[in-house]
């Protein structure tokens, strides 16, 4: 027969809650356990994510964050994966990958960058890229090792940011490497073309390229050093970017994480994942560690 527990938390500290349910669990026991502590309100014993982020933020004189195509949600980027993805609508492999860029450029400047030109054109940063500027501005942050394409970290005003699979800002011909400012480049045909005849490729990483061993290199190098970790609107799972949480997890940093969605960090190696859009979050973390750096 199923033992019945009644336990009300409320009046015991987080902590302690924590233990004994941990202790419940390890034993087995049977048990349909009313946990009125989670129903209950308890503000005076429920810490907040967002305060507990602050508290470790605005203490923090080494904090990096990685970013992927989550944070550009709000800006009207679609992300890849995930809802409203791109990957709902196209297959990656027909397009993003470099061999099938190499088979048939025209398709994937038709199907792909043409697309991606129109959005980003009109793409301007948002309160999530806005707020690791102000981070920035506050002497806590200090690098941004993003994932995205899109330039709007430099927009924003982040000074120090890694571009990991490149910049769509450029594209470079596939024959004589030179580079040109996507801006100027003319689409009146496509493929578009170099002066010297060579088919204009997008300056990104795409799906079976190398990552630019310099941005690998000196994200490792970040990653490793830093004493907190924001991981913001990135799915975690395009390698090796997906790799720095977990350098900088064994090396001793906080993770803190900002999406919608768990990801495979979330139960492995975030300490603190705080569960919404950045563009919503992050407005709240910066005035929370405003508060903190203007108190004595
Ligand atoms: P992804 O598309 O694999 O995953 C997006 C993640 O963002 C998901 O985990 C999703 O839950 C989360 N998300 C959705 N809305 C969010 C919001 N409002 N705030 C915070 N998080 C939100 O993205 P990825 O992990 O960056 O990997 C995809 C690859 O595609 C990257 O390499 C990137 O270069 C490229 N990409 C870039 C852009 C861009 O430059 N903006 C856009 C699409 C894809
Ligand atoms: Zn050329």
């Amino acid at each position: 027969m199923m033992a019945y527990k009644s336990i009300n938390f409320r009046n015991l500290p987080f902590g302690f809650c924590h233990f004994l349910l941990t202790i419940l669990n390890s034993r087995r026991i049977e048990k349909c356990v009313t946990i009125t502590y989670f129903f209950n309100k308890a503000p005076h014993t429920m810490p907040d994510p967002i305060e507990r982020a602050a508290d470790i933020i605005a203490s923090a004189k080494r904090a990096v964050a990685l970013t992927g195509a989550g944070i550009s949600v709000a800006s009207g980027i679609p992300p890849f994966r995930g809802k409203g993805g791109l990957w709902e609508k196209i297959d990656p492999m027909k397009v993003a990958h470099i061999d099938a860029f190499l088979d048939d450029p025209e398709t994937v400047w038709n199907v792909l960058i043409k697309e991606m030109k129109t959005v980003l054109d009109k793409a301007r940063p948002n309160p999530g890229h806005t707020g690791l500027a102000d981070l920035e501005r506050l002497g806590i942050l200090g690098t941004v090792i993003t994932q995205n394409v899109d330039g709007l970290h430099q927009k924003a005003g982040n000074s120090d940011v890694i571009e990991f699979h490149g910049s769509f800002a450029w594209q470079r011909c596939l024959d004589c490497n030179r580079r040109i400012e996507t801006s100027r480049v003319d689409l009146a045909q496509i493929p578009p073309h170099c002066r010297c005849g060579g088919i204009l490729r997008p300056d990104c990483v795409f799906f079976g390229e190398m990552i630019p061993p310099e941005a690998l290199d000196r994200s490792q190098h970040m990653s490793a050093t830093c004493e907190v970790m924001m991981v913001i609107g990135t799915s975690a799972m395009v390698q090796p970017a997906a790799g720095m949480p977990f350098i900088a997890k064994d090396n001793g940093a906080f993770i803190i994480e900002i999406n919608p969605e768990p990801t495979p960090l979330t139960s492995r190696i975030s300490n603190l994942p705080l569960l919404g859009g950045a563009e919503s979050i992050m407005p709240r973390l910066l005035q929370a560690v405003r508060q903190r750096l203007a108190s004595p």
